[in-house]
């Protein structure tokens, strides 16, 4: 099924703006770590610190070796760089007085990884753990195969932050939702593991406990990476990464409700609750389309002609003034929408229902400051394109072919240099 989502990942491939941007929820460390407990997953305890003082409390009160982790979105910690000292955002500290010069250089600074912007990610919060002898780091993750269309288990006995370069020693297992992890499955991976008998019987629980969150939380991702054998013979996660379905938000509200947003997500997620799907690029043409496919080819025909979109906003496809108004109002308040393209084609919907619309959301919101150019097209679109002439609106010309009109708001939008 072609989805908005996988529409927006397609083209995030291909327009670098965009790739920062695609909605997903996203869970800090210190939160998916309750989670793991919740569902007694072996974890060490963790302190989420946000001082240096703080730090150096908690190091003397786990009272030897301790990890000290940034807290931000994206992954790749542990071979990332802070714009303080040049170190990683995974930090190994043998005293409290470490512990407090290391925070020192994380807290308020920046991190960049392969996952953040190039310019990092800044840290206010700090997570730490008592360091962990690791033996052996693994990797166990649970996700769809969405060609198999079938849940499926990646193993590999060489975890950890070089996971990327092993990925051809990761074992791949299909397994069933409902008939869980069977005697099959544990064998296989006691044998690609080489794992003794108490030691499979470890991980049989570690699995059984995976596969109750996945399915209780409707995950579509949980990563244990690494998960560790330590020197002790026990096994604990010492990082994870997960991934929820967005539609089931409404049943995991309590899930969604721990999610970190940047104040662009913020604004993504309550037009979302409106039906709009909207997605800020770097451009100074504002775009109201219906349609996540329209709405990519208009951002690229845009691009072709040598502008550039300041948005992706798709209205959805049964297009109401009341999804028009709101759509008006967000370019409205962008200041660095100089032109505005509105491509709607008119299917369910009927055009002049829409012109009316526009003619109307126009008017309630004052009318157009910048150059507006109307394309409609499909059901009644010239009764629909007359009753925008007609409606003596300033600024707003009509254009029924897709790239006239593409071309026409390129040409009609002053350009920024
Ligand atoms: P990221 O995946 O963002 O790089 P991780 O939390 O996976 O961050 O940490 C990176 C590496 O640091 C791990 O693969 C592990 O080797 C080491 N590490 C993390 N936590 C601990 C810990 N509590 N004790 C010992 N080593 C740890
Ligand atoms: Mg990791």
């Amino acid at each position: 099924m072609i989805t908005w989502r996988s529409i927006a990942r397609t083209f995030q491939r291909h327009h670098a703006p965009f790739r920062a941007q695609v909605r997903q929820l996203s869970l800090l460390e210190q939160h998916s770590h309750k989670l793991l407990q919740e569902f007694k997953l072996p974890v060490p305890p963790g302190f989420l610190v946000t001082t240096p003082e703080q730090a150096k409390q908690v190091v003397s009160v786990i009272n030897g070796p301790s990890v000290i982790k940034a807290q931000v979105l994206a992954g790749g910690r542990g071979k990332g760089r802070f714009s303080s000292d040049g170190q990683s955002g995974v930090r190994r500290v043998e005293s409290p007085n470490e512990a407090f010069r290391n925070a020192t250089n994380m807290l308020g600074y920046y991190l960049t990884t392969a996952q953040t912007p190039q310019d990092g990610l800044k840290v206010d919060k700090l997570y730490i753990y008592k360091a962990v002898s690791i033996a052996q780091e693994f990797y166990f993750a649970m996700t769809f195969d969405r060609q198999h269309t079938a849940p499926v288990l990646l193993i590999s006995s060489s975890g950890g932050t070089n996971i990327e370069s092993n990925v051809d020693k990761l074992h791949k297992l299909y397994f069933g939702l409902s008939t869980g992890i069977t005697d099959e499955i544990d064998a296989y991976i006691q044998a690609e593991l080489g794992l003794s008998d108490s030691e499979m019987k470890d991980i049989h629980q570690i699995l059984v406990q995976m596969l109750k969150l996945f399915k209780e939380k409707d995950a579509t991702l949980l990563e244990l990476n690494p998960l560790v054998r330590s020197e002790e013979g026990e096994f604990v996660c010492l990082d994870a990464k997960f991934g929820f379905d967005n539609t089931a938000r409404y049943r995991q509200e309590e899930l969604f409700g721990l999610e970190e947003r940047s104040p662009e997500q913020e604004e993504e997620r309550r037009l979302a609750e409106l039906g709009l799907n909207y997605v800020r690029l770097e451009g100074n043409i504002g775009n109201i389309v219906n349609g996540a496919g329209l709405a990519m080819a208009t951002n690229d025909l845009i691009s072709l002609y040598g502008g550039k979109s300041a948005n992706f906003l798709d209205v959805g496809g049964t297009t109401t003034k009341q999804a028009l108004s709101k759509a008006f109002g967000i370019l409205k308040k962008d200041e660095r929408v100089k032109g505005i393209l509105i491509n709607i084609y008119g299917g369910i919907v009927r055009c002049d229902m829409i012109a009316e619309a526009i003619v109307s959301a126009a008017a309630e919101t004052g009318g157009f400051k910048c150059p507006v150019v109307v394309r409609l097209q499909g059901t009644n679109s010239e009764k629909g394109l007359k009753l925008i002439k007609q409606s003596g609106l300033d600024n707003l010309v009509v254009e029924p072919e897709f790239e006239k009109a593409a071309q026409r708001i390129v040409k009609e939008t002053p350009s920024v240099e």
